[in-house]
Parts: structure tokens; C-alpha cells; sequence
């Protein structure tokens, strides 16, 4: 289902206080309703209101009435939001994709990667993550980064999906690395995955949703982290997350779009990590924490 953002700025109580209202009266129909600081200068708020695509016009009306019904009289945006198709759909003529040294590759390409490249191959399965998405493309032009940068020496990889960021990994440091999902399928062909590129005996893989498993507890704390999950489990793992990175490490997430960064870099930073870096690929946003 395609979903809509319906969104309009107010200041913060006048929000906070439409956003409730909207709550209220739209939870029946299970449409979720957030407010966020948009603009720290003017310190403005956006109201977002996800419906699904082909209600927008009901949705823009009934939104409409219920603040004109409270004397509020805001000028109501809206687009469409790219959909996200977690399946992956059969990518065997795709071409291989370049990330820094990385190039992720299918096995019909085998002979894409020229001297110099990290090779990491990746064919299209039940996980997400060949590299032709702009948020693993995006996590891995910005580890490449921040791999060359300084020697990390526990990686963890959460939402390992293909296992294609824990491989880079792998491929291009001697960290101890620990790659993680919710998905038993996705750690599995993960598994595998290691196994073509002849990593597995460096990535140790667990199932688990977020931090919620007690082998965290022989690693932690990671200096660096990678989360290309969604804004809504980022926002919500943000403090477990914080507790699990050492001081001075860093911490790569993704799946998150422009319009997520204020809210996403605010739940951050009350947690104590700090924004270093925005990186844009294909639409979407990597952002770079550190503290
Ligand atoms: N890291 C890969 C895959 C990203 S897709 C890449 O960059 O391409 C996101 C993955 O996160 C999915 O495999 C999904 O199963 C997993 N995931 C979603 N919520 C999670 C949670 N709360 N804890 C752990 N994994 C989660």
C-alpha cells in the first residue's frame, strides 16, 4: 500500500496540540500522527499524518475540517512516499553496483570487480540487500568512509538483512564483527551469503529484535554500529543503541528520508550521539553519529 504525508508547520505548542487532536480523532482508522521540531532556528514543528495514497483527498478534507473546527487555519502540504518493497524482487540482469571500493555484484558478473575493488557478491534472495537500493548503497559509500579513516575493532551490523554491510566489513578490516536480524530467513541467507565470500568464519550472526538478546552482552560496547533499518525502529532503538557504542565510536544509520532527519537527529542526540555526516543516495539519507 502506497502511503501519503500530509504535513503543515506550527509552532511547538500549537503542535503539540493539534497533533493530539488529530491523534484522537484518527485513531480509529489506525492513521499514525507524529510532531516534530523542523526548525531549530524558528523553532517550528511538523505535523506528519500518514495516510494510505488513494484517501489523500478524503484525508486533506476531514484533516482540513477538524482544525478549522479548532480556529487553526495551517496550509496543508503533501507527497507521496517512495514505496519501500522489502521483498526483493529478481535482480539476476541488474548491474553490479559501486560504492567506494565496494562493488556488489551477482554471481552472473563475477568478473565485474577490476584490481582495487572490494568484491562482495550478493544474489538476489529472501533478504534485502544486493546493494541496489539507495540505503545499502548509501550505508556502504559511508562505511567505505569511515573504514579508512580508523580501525574499528567490534562492528556490529544490525538489520543484517543479505548480510552485505557485515561482509564489507569483513572484506576490508580485522574487527571482530556480529551481524544481527529479526528475521531467522534473512540470517540465514546472510549465512550463506558470508559463506560465498568466504567471511563466515569472521561474522558471528544472531537473531534477534534489536538489542533484546544476552549474546550482545559478550561484545558490547561496539565502536562502530550500522543500522539500515526504518525511522520508526531507528527512533525507537535509539537509546539501547546509544548504550551499545562505546565512547568515541560511531554509529552509520539508514533507511530514513530527508524529511526524517530533524526527528531522527534530535532522538539521537538526547542519547548522546551527535550528527558528524549526511550522506545522499537515490533519495535516500545516511546519517553519520558520533559522541
Ligand atoms: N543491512 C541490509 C538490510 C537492510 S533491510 C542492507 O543495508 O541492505 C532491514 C533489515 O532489518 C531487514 O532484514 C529486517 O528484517 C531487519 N529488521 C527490522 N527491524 C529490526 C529490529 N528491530 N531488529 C533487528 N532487525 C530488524
Amino acid at each position: 500500500m502506497r502511503q501519503t504525508r500530509l504535513f503543515f508547520t506550527a509552532p511547538q505548542d500549537e503542535a503539540a496540540e493539534i497533533a493530539a487532536i488529530l491523534e484522537d480523532a484518527l485513531a480509529e482508522q489506525g492513521v499514525p500522527v507524529a510532531a516534530f521540531e523542523a526548525d531549530e532556528a524558528t523553532s517550528n514543528w511538523e505535523v506528519s499524518i500518514y495516510v494510505p495514497s488513494q484517501d489523500t483527498d478524503n484525508s486533506l478534507n476531514r484533516i482540513t475540517k477538524i482544525l478549522s473546527s479548532q480556529g487553526h487555519t495551517h496550509q496543508i502540504g503533501h507527497e507521496a512516499l517512495p514505496q519501500i518493497d522489502w521483498v526483493t524482487a529478481t535482480l539476476r540482469d541488474m548491474p553490479p553496483v559501486r560504492a567506494g571500493r565496494f562493488l556488489v555484484h551477482g554471481s552472473h558478473d563475477l568478473n565485474a570487480p577490476k584490481a582495487g575493488d572490494i568484491a562482495i557478491r550478493i544474489d538476489a534472495g529472501q533478504a534485502f540487500g544486493t546493494g541496489h537500493h539507495g540505503t545499502t548503497a548509501g550505508c556502504l559509500d559511508v562505511l567505505n568512509a569511515c573504514l579508512k579513516r580508523r580501525n574499528y575493532r567490534k562492528v556490529l551490523d544490525l538489520g543484517t538483512g543479505s548480510g552485505v554491510l557485515a561482509i564489507a566489513a569483513a572484506k576490508s578490516t580485522n574487527a571482530c564483527i556480529l551481524a544481527s536480524d529479526i528475521d531467522p530467513v534473512a540470517i540465514s541467507v546472510a549465512r550463506e551469503n558470508a559463506r560465498n565470500n568466504r567471511q563466515a568464519a569472521r561474522i558471528d550472526f544472531l537473531v534477534a529484535s534489536g538489542f533484546s538478546n544476552h549474546r550482545f552482552s559478550a561484545y558490547e560496547p561496539f565502536d562502530l554500529i550500522v543500522a539500515n533499518i526504518l525511522a520508526g525502529p531507528l527512533q525507537a532503538l535509539s537509546r539501547d543503541l546509544a548504550r551499545h557504542t562505546t565512547r568515541g565510536g560511531t554509529v552509520i544509520l539508514s533507511g530514513l528520508l530527508p524529511h526524517q532527519k530533524a526527528r531522527i537527529v534530535a532522538h539521537y542526540r538526547l542519547q548522546g550521539l551527535r550528527l558528524v555526516g549526511t550522506h545522499h543516495r537515490d533519495g535516500w539519507m545516511t546519517l553519520l553519529l558520533g559522541n
